[in-house]
């Protein structure tokens, strides 16, 4: 009997402490019916929750594996099919990895398990036509079915908090510090931008934690936008304003109307000169990694000198960061729109 609790407790240890599977591929089955596929290195018994849309965040599936990482070669984002948005994995905690299925309306679920494998698959919510007598759905209403043009892809706009962490980023007057104030920003954006347009949002991190520039960066993989906040510093107390710098987006993406990012960055210029009339605003490309790297146009926001009294103290005024938030989002729309246009 002490032996086998042993034994036991050894096996319970050494999974949790060793963390001996890897997360070695995702895969997207695009139909008939949707599925993602996921492969182990060792079998895996995952938890997994569905959370309705909230918050910015889409309706969702989560999956956490316990006692795995993600190997190397793991994707962090996988493109989706049909109502799957994407495909986002990450290690939630060391011991924990978490791979979350975005979806763009709520989809019933099964999750299949084989030996080294682990496959959701998203059932149509539509009943099949198939007549089974003792399985039949209700007499269904008269009226057509609701039409599904919510499974439209929405443009997806990533929003980066600049810092975090071991990484404050700027300190200011008073002691504030940059991280705090990106974050705070983020999250009213991730609020505004779907209350007021057609879009997903994506934040690069959600509280204090530090997350590497490739990570920031490959979450706009399947983005439409990717903005990153920022707060400035200067020895020159006098020194103030916002900065807008743009980047990303290839040079394949170069248009005859201008170039994207180019033009991202000039709208968010004058969508800021509109609502704040007195603010400094500079725009030139940046060399920025979360700019360099980026696929997709890409502006980093300078919201004023945490070093500058005036700016900081309007940088932690409710009122001004709601200014910034709804111009941010003016901006993305007239992106958008001028985009659909051309
Ligand atoms: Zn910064």
């Amino acid at each position: 009997m002490p032996l086998l609790l042993v034994a036991v407790l050894l096996a319970t240890t050494s999974a949790a402490a060793g963390a001996s599977t890897r997360l070695v591929h995702v895969q997207v089955q695009p139909g008939p019916v949707v599925a993602v596929r996921l492969d182990f290195s060792a079998p895996v018994t995952p938890i997994v929750r569905s959370l309705p849309a909230s918050d910015g965040m889409p309706e969702r599936i989560y999956l956490d594996l316990p006692a795995t990482t993600l190997g190397e070669e793991t994707p962090r984002i996988t493109s989706g099919a049909g109502a799957l948005l994407r495909v986002r994995t990450g290690q939630f905690d060391a011991g924990t990895a978490r791979v979350v299925l975005d979806l763009s309306l709520q989809q019933p679920y099964v999750v299949r398990t084989a030996a080294h494998s682990l496959t959701i698959e998203l059932t149509d919510p539509t009943p099949m036509p198939m007549p089974t007598p003792a399985l039949a759905p209700p007499p269904r209403p008269p009226e057509a079915p609701p039409a599904r043009t919510q499974e439209v892809r929405r443009a997806l706009v990533v929003v980066d908090a600049g810092h975090g962490g071991r990484d404050p980023g700027a300190t200011g007057i008073d002691g504030v510090v940059e991280k705090t104030v990106t974050l705070a920003l983020a999250k009213l954006l991730a609020e505004r931008l779907p209350a007021r347009l057609p879009v997903d949002v994506l934040l690069t991190r959600r509280d204090d934690a530090y997350v590497p520039i490739d990570e920031r960066v490959a979450f706009a993989t399947d983005a439409t936008l990717f903005i990153s906040l920022h707060a400035n510093a200067s020895l020159d107390p006098r020194t103030r304003g916002i900065e807008v710098f743009f980047g990303g987006g290839g040079p394949a993406q170069v248009a005859s109307t201008g170039d994207p990012p180019q033009r991202f960055g000039l709208a968010i210029i004058d969508a800021l000169t509109a609502r704040l009339a007195d603010s400094r605003t500079l725009v030139r490309p940046g060399g920025y990694g979360v700019l360099a790297r980026n696929s997709v146009p890409s502006v980093l926001l300078e919201i004023g000198y945490l070093t500058n009294a005036e700016d900081a103290a309007r940088i932690r005024d409710a009122a001004y960061q709601a200014l910034v938030t709804e111009a941010v989002v003016d901006a993305v729309d007239a992106f958008l729109n001028e985009r659909v246009e051309s």
